[in-house]
Parts: C-alpha cells; sequence; structure tokens
C-alpha cells in the first residue's frame, strides 16, 4: 500500500501520535497551519469523505467524539477549533485517505479563502 497515511499508522512513516484506538488515528500535521493542528484519521482506508457510505456513521461520529476529547486535551475546547475535511481538487485534498484536520490556538477568517 502506497498511501501516506497508511504508512503512518503502520509505522512506516514517523509521526507524532496524540490519540489511537481500534478505529481511529491522530497525529500533529507536518506543516502545522495553527498553533494547534491535528490529522484524524480512520484506519481503514477510505480515500475520501466520496468515498464513504452508510455504512462508515459510527466510524465518522466517533471521529468528532475523538476530535472534541482531542480539543479538550489540547486545552482549544473553550476558545474554539475548526474540524475540516477537504474532499476533492477544488478543496485542496492532497492526501488520498481521508482525513480531518482539527485546528486551533488562534482566530480564523471566514469565508476559508
Ligand atoms: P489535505 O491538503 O489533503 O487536506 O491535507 C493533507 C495534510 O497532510 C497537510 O496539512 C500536510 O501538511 C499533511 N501531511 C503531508 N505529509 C505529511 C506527513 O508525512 N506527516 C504528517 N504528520 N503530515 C503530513
Ligand atoms: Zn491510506
Amino acid at each position: 500500500m502506497s498511501c501516506l497515511f497508511c504508512k503512518i499508522i503502520n509505522r512506516e512513516v514517523v509521526s507524532t501520535i496524540v490519540f489511537e484506538n481500534d478505529n481511529i488515528l491522530a497525529f500533529r500535521d507536518i506543516g502545522p497551519q495553527a498553533p494547534v493542528h491535528i490529522l484524524i484519521i480512520p484506519k481503514r482506508h477510505i480515500s475520501g469523505l466520496n468515498g464513504v457510505t452508510p455504512d462508515d456513521n459510527q466510524l465518522l461520529g466517533e471521529i468528532q467524539n475523538v476530535a472534541r476529547e482531542i480539543a479538550r486535551s489540547e486545552k482549544i475546547d473553550k476558545s474554539g477549533y475548526r474540524l475540516v475535511c477537504n474532499c476533492g481538487q477544488d478543496a485542496g485534498q492532497a492526501v488520498e485517505h481521508i482525513h480531518y484536520h482539527l485546528l486551533g490556538g488562534r482566530k480564523f477568517g471566514w469565508p476559508p479563502g
């Protein structure tokens, strides 16, 4: 499997892991766009949000629960944070393994640009 994030899951590529359970891994983004920038991914390879089905509802719910818990442990739950999933070319998805960016620790603009 040549997928970068699968390699991170398999420890073939080093990352700073902040959370792991049977289904989900969360690790710090290598190019942080905010003081807190963590990527949350399912361990099962799914190419992107377009590859998700209703069978994945529990997994997606679990990812949001993990995001909330990490936000608390990173102490950005009160100040605020964003959970972003880029899907496809126009959104700037660079890695084709679905991932959610948890961003916080500074104020963000809107629209996102
Ligand atoms: P995307 O643009 O696909 O939504 O986000 C991909 C993210 O993966 C980017 O924020 C990028 O900095 C991050 N990234 C790319 N390669 C690596 C890597 O090898 N390690 C880590 N930790 N993050 C990476
Ligand atoms: Zn993958």
